[in-house]
């Protein structure tokens, strides 16, 4: 029989209410709520200790939106776009943006000049959130798409004032001089189609854009994920339950990309639960985290349990408060997990996959599974649908491959300003995953390969024909192809077959070390433009021909066939 897979039953939360009023005030709460204690802080800041309540968000949310809206008088479907690491007012910033009805662009602290151009072509900010870390990028990208300085604001600004601009903590101070703002609101059905948040994502094919989440896609999805604390309408025996008031996550995820925003920012605070933020990923602070914060949830990426498998330091600390790991965003081999099993023994632990365009998650391990079958992304959350589509149309059978297409109320809205790109990944309330699966009888997924172009490197996304775009714009190169080679740490890295203009391949036949000065020119330059995870630590391969279909599309599979002939990289 065709297969068709379901999650378990759904129960819909309101749709006339905006994320900060379901998550922040309670409003139109869902039965999956777990009521936080007054005295139970949502967020800590791991450099400091800060501990932030749930009062001090609300209180915080309202006084920055009067400030936004009176000094740059921001109306619904405006967006303000946060170019900063994590940071304990990450979702402040959201919320009191979403109060105005705004949209808030999320964009990776170490994008490049050139990068955060393209992205602020597409979102065009009313305001942009930058970092003293990045701020000379910020300034260089706001001067390229000609947003003017007074539209800057820094995050920690006060730890390294620089009186051209205001820092965050400045409108806090100045709140009173501004006139309390009315709090935007929805009819019945707005959450579903009002956007919250654009992330970047590349897609099936092509450079990054701005994917529209709604303010329903995210509140489905931290509900379709909160269900996991029960069976069908029933709360799961207290022993087993994932999610409990008071449990302590470790936030090391990135908060502009989904996995982190969704899980790490809004699920955690309707959890009750709280989160020690750490501003960028480093092993072994995780490791001080887990022991001085007796940390119980782990959100982590394949790479990350990788440091956890092997690296030394992991055996120094005392990670017995662990209770739950839920590893996702990149493939993660059933070997590792067996591994990682190992490494946290009875500790509820598994594999989720999910995507931008699904709004974070599309699977998890299921509750009846204390342990996720290794090497299973897990089953389908609830309200969630799955068909497998093979090469040739139609619908595959159980365990048999093919492509992954979703439904479900966290499948978003679409990519912003971009009809095309909608209509080919957005079909008839399906999306098309570019993501080879098949599911097990008793609707454990599993991942079996990858049919778009996207490369995941540590769980980021590298788009292939980004990077074409830089290495064509070299004068030694007349074509040139990018694909992903496997690595033990990262997943995958990129690696580019070049073909060289006529009279530089001529040369670089002739003489071994010009070929390896050219190489070594190339991979400097794609470093030069891109973020560090986009470097062509794969390697640059010279071939004479870039191998194409009749319809001139390249044949990366050919290409991923002639990579394994290629010695191994020192
Ligand atoms: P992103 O939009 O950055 O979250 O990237 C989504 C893509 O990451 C998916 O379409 C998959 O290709 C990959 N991915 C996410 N989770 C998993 C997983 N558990 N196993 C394999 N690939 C995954």
């Amino acid at each position: 029989s065709i297969f068709q897979s379901r999650g378990p039953p759904f129960v819909p939360p309101p749709d006339d209410v905006t994320i900060p009023q379901f998550i922040l005030d309670g409003i139109g709460a869902h039965f999956t709520r777990l009521v936080r204690p007054v005295e139970c802080p949502c967020f800590i800041d791991e450099e400091s200790g800060r501990a932030i309540y749930l009062h001090e968000l609300r209180q915080r949310s309202h006084q920055l939106a009067d400030v936004v809206k009176g000094r740059w008088d921001i109306s619904p479907g405006d967006v303000v776009s946060i170019y900063t690491p994590n940071h304990v007012d990450y979702g402040v910033i959201a919320w009191a943006v979403q109060r105005l009805g705004g949209i808030l662009a999320t964009h990776s602290p170490d994008l490049t000049t050139d990068e955060l151009v393209h992205q602020l072509q597409i979102s065009t900010p009313v305001l942009l959130i930058a970092h003293p870390g990045n701020l000379a990028t910020a300034l260089r990208a706001m001067q390229k798409v000609r947003i003017s300085r007074e539209r800057l604001v820094i995050l920690d600004g006060h730890e390294a004032p620089d009186s051209r601009f205001s820092s965050l903590e400045d409108l806090f101070a100045s709140h009173a001089m501004y006139r309390p703002h009315v709090e935007h609101t929805f009819k019945a059905g707005e959450a579903k189609s009002a956007i919250a948040f654009l992330c970047f994502s590349s897609g099936t094919t092509g450079k990054p854009k701005a994917v529209a989440v709604s303010h329903y896609n995210v509140i489905c999805n931290v509900v379709q994920v909160a269900t996991f604390n029960r069976i069908h309408e029933d709360y799961a025996p207290a022993e087993k339950r994932r999610f409990r008031v008071g449990d302590i996550v470790a936030g090391v995820l990135p908060l502009y990309h989904i996995f982190g925003l969704v899980i790490n920012l809004h699920l955690t605070l309707y959890g009750a639960m709280t989160v020690v933020m750490a501003k960028q990923f480093n092993y072994e602070n995780l490791l001080k985290s887990i022991q001085r914060y007796r940390i119980t949830h782990l959100n982590i990426v394949p790479p990350q349990a990788v440091l956890f498998c092997k690296h030394p330091l992991t055996k120094k600390y005392d990670l017995s408060s662990v209770r739950y790991c839920v590893v996702a965003g990149a493939p993660m081999s059933g070997e590792l997990a067996e591994q990682l099993i190992q490494v946290f023994p009875g500790v509820q632990l598994g594999q989720g996959w999910g995507m931008t365009e699904t709004c974070a998650t599309g699977t998890m391990f299921p509750i009846e599974q204390w342990v996720g079958t290794p090497g299973s992304c897990g089953q389908l959350v609830s309200g969630t649908v799955a068909k497998i589509v093979k090469v040739d149309g139609t619908l595959a059978r159980v365990e048999e491959p093919g492509e992954l297409w979703i439904q479900g109320p966290q499948v978003v809205l679409g990519y912003y300003r971009n009809d095309d790109a909608t209509k080919e990944t957005f079909i008839d309330g399906w999306i098309r995953t570019g993501d080879e699966a098949l599911f097990k009888k008793n609707g454990d997924m599993y991942m079996t390969g990858r049919i778009k172009e996207l490369i995941k490197v540590k769980g980021y996304q590298v788009s292939p024909s980004e990077l074409e775009g830089y290495l064509l714009n070299h004068p030694d190169v007349a074509d040139a192809a990018v694909i992903g080679v496997p690595d033990d740490y990262a997943g995958e890295v990129p690696l580019a077959y070049i073909v060289l203009k006529p009279q530089v391949a001529a040369a670089v036949k002739k003489d071994a070390e010009l070929a390896k000065d050219k190489r070594a020119k190339l991979y400097k330059h794609v470093s030069s433009i891109a973020s560090r995870y986009k470097w062509l630590d794969g390697g640059v391969v010279f071939i004479d021909a870039v191998p194409k279909s009749a319809s001139g599309k390249i044949l990366k599979r050919v290409l991923i066939e002639q990579s394994k002939q290629l010695p191994p990289r020192a």
